[in-house]
């Protein structure tokens, strides 16, 4: 067997440097591109991939990490786990991960804690695993055709098998990667990476026992390639000696949150990622090199802490950001580069001063976060100044974005259209939606949101310590991609932010406006933030500049604010024993920002339902007088532990999620479901998230019937 090559990566960004994925999958959705046009696209941007990487120096050079949506479904596809309703379609694949008409679907879900979504597998007793090594070989010929010898990376059999929650599917799943790996090696393939990222977490005694099982059934294939399992996302702990009793030629450890293997793995390859594919920051040469030099191990190769696939590809895109800023950055290409220096351990001793110190340490400041009174008195003065009906009905927060108004950004960015303008068409934008909300007849309003490009960028680029990027895209689904912000220094408010547009709004109408922010957890869960501070201290600075916030929207007039968490979840520890302690410290800092509010002023939070149930006592914590967790599709799953908060609750009655328009009998049902569990008079109404991805028809159909199956149900209480 082939040594394993000396530097590698785990994976690397597919959607392209100019998001050339995304527009060719958008054209060929709308029909506008042929399939051939998008299969180009793709060769276009694999080929580029492995000319970049190689040309960098790398040498062990990663393939199949390219996919037309996502890697998990490519996984299923490759083991024939299409189920029946989607065969017949026009395409199994794209209907699979999007759905066509009459068919739903698969289901999403975050892949770990990362706001990356994959597709979940669907397996049933109709699933006959049947392997189709289609895809993975052909990268293999395809670059071969380029001069390069590739190591194809598929998704590893156990992490499938739990994502699918099918381990008792685990021996029909490895007979198709026996199968895989002798194709493979027929194809002259010398290594094979089998990615296991579900060994981060905790595994049940039975879980391991699987592990041990497939490893070494596969070790013990006839002709195979080399096995590489790579486990990432954190410290593989108990799952580590496990795979080093099979026979596996290298094991793929993460150095950046884990720790450096226990154990000796004297007959192993240990591929060492100590250059984080999870953040923006160049890697301290002296740390990753200490890293290397403490594993214990037959061989030692240099790598990423997981795939580059969460990271935006290159530095050298941002002309706009600040020099120094610029410095401490490293993104994909600067990631590999950093690889390649350190397997040849090529950073001259002086570089460390290039890697300049972060910013001052500023410890939050102490703010009591029991600034508030218990719950009824706080509904009491609340009922009292607000006087609102019982089931009062209100929205998410957004409307929908316009392309109008999407076009404007980019003018007033390109600097075609001036800030003055630009402002005057969010008013006027803002005016309709007042409007609107007035003619609906709903009881609580807000201003829509039309200033937001994003929920967390918006915040980002009026704080101090965060600066955007212009093409720092990372995917998030299919081909969806953010540009999170890098959250670089110590975190301020200069300056009010939501403050102008809450204030204009509520200065159109009688009803009470709601002001709109955005939760600290969220903010720093879908940013990359600074790693000289514990993520509880960059939770809380950000904490402390929205209480400023909320303070100036209170001192402004307004009387309800809604602080949204919908990531609370996201960073939640993979690890069991970590999670107490975040779920404490991400409730603190939620309080933090928003127990400044006298007791008169209504907090609202909005959660997207996502995995709610590992989390309500947090979300109890956070102590807001009315939390919208509920969605429509989930009929009424958790109303039970919402009614035990003993406060209110926001029912999300239409499912935004679909441009379906409900029908007014439909709310009703969803309604009085509700009110089966909860006292009226705690009960809001309103659809289960935002409307801006939904268009101004839908949206003025659908609340009509809401607002009428609210004043239908309220005539009869
Ligand atoms: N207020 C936000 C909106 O309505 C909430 C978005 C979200 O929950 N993700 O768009
Ligand atoms: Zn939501």
């Amino acid at each position: 067997m082939s040594p394993f090559p000396t530097s590698t990566v785990l994976g690397y960004p597919r959607i392209g440097p100019r998001r050339e994925l995304k527009r060719a999958l958008e054209s060929y959705w709308d029909g506008r591109a042929t399939r051939d046009e998008l299969d180009r696209v793709g060769a276009q941007l694999r080929e580029r991939t492995w000319r970049g990487l190689a040309g960098l120096g790398l040498e062990g050079l990663p393939s199949n990490t390219f996919s037309m949506y996502d890697q998990v479904l490519d996984t299923a596809v490759l083991l024939g786990a299409v189920p029946a309703r989607y065969r017949a379609a026009d395409d199994p694949y794209f209907a699979m991960a999007r759905g066509t008409e009459g068919l739903a679907p698969l289901r999403m879900t975050k892949w770990f804690d990362t706001n990356y979504h994959y597709i979940v597998p669907e397996v049933g007793p109709d699933t006959v695993f049947k392997l189709d090594p289609g895809k993975p070989l052909s990268e293999v010929r395809e670059a071969r055709a380029l001069g390069y010898e590739t190591r194809p990376v598929v998704v590893g059999p156990v992490t499938f098998v739990l994502l699918a929650s099918a381990l008792d599917r685990l021996d029909e799943v490895l007979g198709c990667y026996e199968e895989l790996l002798s194709a493979l090696a027929a194809e002259g393939v010398a290594w094979v990476q089998l990615d296991e990222p579900a060994l981060v977490a905790d595994r049940t005694p039975e879980e391991l026992a699987a592990v041990r099982a497939a490893y070494e059934r596969l070790g013990a294939a006839g002709a195979r390639p080399g096995l590489f399992v790579a486990t990432y996302f954190g410290d593989a702990g108990e799952a580590l000696p496990v795979l080093a009793g099979t026979p596996v030629e290298a094991i793929g450890v993460d150095l950046v949150r884990g720790g450096v293997p226990e154990i000796d793995l004297p007959g192993k390859t240990v591929v060492a990622g100590v250059v984080s594919g999870r953040d923006v920051w160049r890697t301290s040469p002296e740390r990753a090199l200490a890293a290397l030099a403490a594993v214990r191990a037959g061989r030692v190769t240099v790598s990423t802490s997981c795939s580059l696939l969460h990271v935006p590809y290159d530095v050298a895109a941002e002309p706009g950001l600040d020099p120094a800023l610029k410095e401490r950055l490293a993104f994909a290409e600067q990631k590999v580069a950093e690889v390649v220096a350190l397997s040849q351990t090529a950073f001259p001793p002086s570089t460390a001063a290039l890697v300049p110190p972060g910013p001052s340490v500023a410890l939050p400041a102490p703010v009591a976060a029991e600034g508030r009174g218990p719950y009824a008195e706080r509904a009491a003065a609340q009922a009292e100044h607000l006087r609102l009906p019982p089931l009062p009905t209100t929205t998410i927060g957004s409307f929908p974005q316009t392309g109008e108004l999407r076009a404007a950004r980019a003018a007033v960015a390109a600097g075609t259209l001036s800030r003055d303008d630009y402002e005057r068409r969010v008013e006027a934008e803002i005016e309709r939606v007042i409007r609107l909300q007035e003619r609906l007849g709903l009881d609580v309003l807000v201003h829509g949101e039309p200033e937001r490009n994003d929920m967390v960028q918006y915040f980002a680029e009026h704080l101090d310590g965060f600066a955007v990027t212009a093409n720092g895209w990372v995917q998030s689904y299919g081909s969806r991609c953010t540009r999170p912000p890098i959250l670089h220094g110590d975190v301020g408010r200069p300056s009010p932010i939501t403050v102008r547009w809450a204030t204009y709004a509520q200065s159109l109408t009688d009803k009470p406006v709601k002001g709109m922010l955005t939760g600290p957890v969220t903010i720093v869960a879908w940013s990359f933030v600074r790693d000289d501070l514990p993520l509880r201290d960059v939770v809380f600075q950000v904490a402390d500049a929205v209480r400023e916030e909320v303070s100036d929207l209170e001192a402004a007039g307004v009387q309800i604010i809604q602080v949204d968490e919908p990531a609370l979840r996201e960073l939640l520890p993979l690890r069991r024993a970590a999670q107490a302690d975040y779920l404490e410290w991400a409730v603190a800092a939620y309080r933090r920002a928003t127990s400044g509010a006298s007791d008169r002023t209504q907090i609202h939070t909005h959660l997207c339902y996502s995995d709610a149930d590992q989390i309500l006592a947090a979300i109890d914590g956070l102590d807001a007088d009315v939390t919208t967790i509920e969605s429509a599709r989930s009929g009424g799953r958790i109303l039970g532990a919402v009614e035990a908060f003993g406060r209110g609750l926001g029912a999300g009655v239409y499912d935004i999620h679909s441009p379906r328009v409900p029908s007014a009998e439909e709310v009703e049902e969803l309604l009085r479901r509700t009110l089966a569990v909860l006292p009226a008079e705690r009960v809001w109404v309103n659809p289960d998230c935002g409307l801006k991805t939904r268009t101004y028809e839908q949206v003025e159909a659908s609340l009509a019937n809401v607002v009428a199956a609210a004043r239908d149900v309220r005539a009869g209480l």
